[in-house]
């Protein structure tokens, strides 16, 4: 029986001194119960707090962590020249294919001498020097 039953239930009825006092018992260990419950809560609460805080500490630990990682990869694998990362390949040697320093696209070749990234629009003029002769100085100085 709920306690909203019971109060149905005595409604217009004299109640005798054991019954309301049992009644009062029963009111006083709902608010103690109740007061239990919140402080839980709210013990719950700040423990999900403290671990979203938690958490997104860790996500950006393993995002700093990451980009870490991936330029110690690109600098064990390209090499930055004048503006370009220039990849090396399997066999040691450097691919004539430049890529972008910035966003790690491919980059484009026009006529000859501008590189240009068309995912970030970062662009260079390769002044007097034909890639391929980059290539070959790069290949004959691999450090
Ligand atoms: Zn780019």
């Amino acid at each position: 029986m709920g306690a909203l039953d019971f109060l149905k239930d005595i409604q217009g009825k004299v109640i005798d001194s054991d019954t309301y006092q049992l009644l009062e018992r029963n009111f006083q260990m709902r608010a103690e119960n109740n007061q239990i419950l919140s402080e839980k809560v709210n013990l719950l609460q700040q423990t999900v707090d403290s671990q979203k805080k938690r958490i997104a500490e860790l996500e950006e630990d393993n995002a700093n962590l990451k980009g870490l990682l991936d330029g110690i990869k690109r600098d064990e694998e390209f090499r930055i020249y004048k503006g370009m990362a220039l990849k090396k390949k399997s066999n040691g040697k450097f691919s004539e294919q430049p890529y972008c320093p910035n966003c790690n696209s491919v980059m484009g070749i026009i006529e000859g001498f501008i590189a240009t990234c068309e995912a970030c629009g970062h662009a260079l003029t390769l002044d007097n020097e034909r890639l391929h002769e980059i290539v070959k100085r790069l290949d004959e100085n691999p450090e």
